[in-house]
């Protein structure tokens, strides 16, 4: 499977970052966050085919391209409709459902399910185009150990940092973990057995199963069982104070990520407007990549406050700290 991504977005402006995912027989597509206008140079067909779509957070900068996104697919039904955000997203997208008139919609078949990531559960709620959106129902909540979505081809993981709102960082990879690591059965005092199979199998929907007479969760024996490193993973972050401890996090979260998008919102001259913010510097994002070792940094969603030569040097900064960062390729035409 090969991972493509794509920033959104002009240089100043919001910015969103689009994530293809594609094998010899299925390409899949992510959105995270949809600021103005984000959406407005992407093909009709790629935002129809748009799988999940996540939110860091929810202030305008982030959200407001949704229009864009609801027009194309309110009555889609060729695909499931998926949203993810940090708390709150459930209520602030069903006033974004209902800005509308939907006297015409008992005709749609459509359902949205929203997703409220929590650091240890997610909330899901779903809404149906033929209600007109005014029922939240609600279909409770699922435990995580930081995988959100556990896809044939993929896994996306989740991190909760501080915006003074919760806003996520997410982690997309290939789904590796395919193999079952024997020699850590005796530590859970577990025998070998059929139920083995299970944990592989990608169709087996129960939440826990029976071993040796007792319940085991799931997630926790695939945690503890199911090794093979995932590769060529991707990670998108924006919007968060960086303190010693979202530091110490972001390594762990981070490992297995060769390539981060991040915000470079701030000149490092400008980090005490940075905390009081709650954004990150460029110089701070390069720090990040740095010591989760990635690969490659690429900066985005950078302060409007500044012109192009400081736009520059916003990337030279980070660059002093971590040589491979660039822009996304498409703002080189502008700057
Ligand atoms: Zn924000
Ligand atoms: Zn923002």
């Amino acid at each position: 499977m090969s991972i493509h991504f794509q920033v959104l977005g002009q240089m100043g402006m919001d910015n969103a970052l689009l994530v293809k995912l594609e094998n010899y027989r299925k390409l899949e597509r992510l959105l995270f966050d949809c600021g103005d206008r984000t959406l407005s140079d992407l093909p009709y067909s790629d935002l129809l085919g748009i799988d999940h779509l996540f939110f860091s957070h929810l202030h305008v900068d982030h959200v407001s391209g949704f229009d864009a996104y609801f027009r194309a697919n309110f009555n889609r039904t060729s695909k499931e409709n998926h949203i993810w955000g940090p708390p709150e997203t459930a209520r602030i997208m069903q006033h974004r459902f209902q800005g509308y008139m939907w006297n015409l919609a008992e005709q749609y078949g459509t359902v949205w399910q929203v997703h409220e990531v929590f650091p240890e559960h997610v909330h899901t709620y779903c809404f149906e185009t033929a209600e007109g959106f005014r029922i939240a129902h609600d279909l409770g909540q699922v435990k995580h150990q930081g995988v959100i979505l556990d896809q044939e081809q993929y896994q996306v993981r989740a991190i909760t940092l501080d915006h003074q709102t919760p806003c996520l960082g997410f982690a997309v990879h290939e789904r590796a973990k395919t193999r079952i690591d024997l020699s850590k059965l005796s530590d859970l005092g577990l025998r070998s057995g059929k139920w083995l199979e299970l944990l592989k199998d990608f169709h087996f929907s129960e939440e826990s199963i029976e071993v040796d007479g007792k319940q085991y969760s799931m997630a926790f024996l695939k945690e503890k069982l199911l090794m093979g490193h995932p590769r060529g993973g991707l990670a998108y972050l924006t919007d968060f104070l960086l303190t010693p401890e979202a530091l110490g996090d972001l390594r762990g979260f981070l490992q297995h990520v060769d390539v981060l998008i991040c915000e470079g919102q701030y000149l490092h001259e400008d980090l005490a407007r940075a905390r009081r913010n709650f954004h990150l510097t460029s110089r701070q994002a390069a720090q990040i990549a740095l010591e989760a070792g990635i690969h490659k940094l690429v900066l985005m969603h950078v302060s409007k406050r500044y012109e192009a030569a400081q736009w520059q040097r916003l990337l030279s900064e980070a660059q002093e700290v971590f040589v491979n960062t660039a822009f996304p390729e498409h703002w080189a035409e502008m700057s």
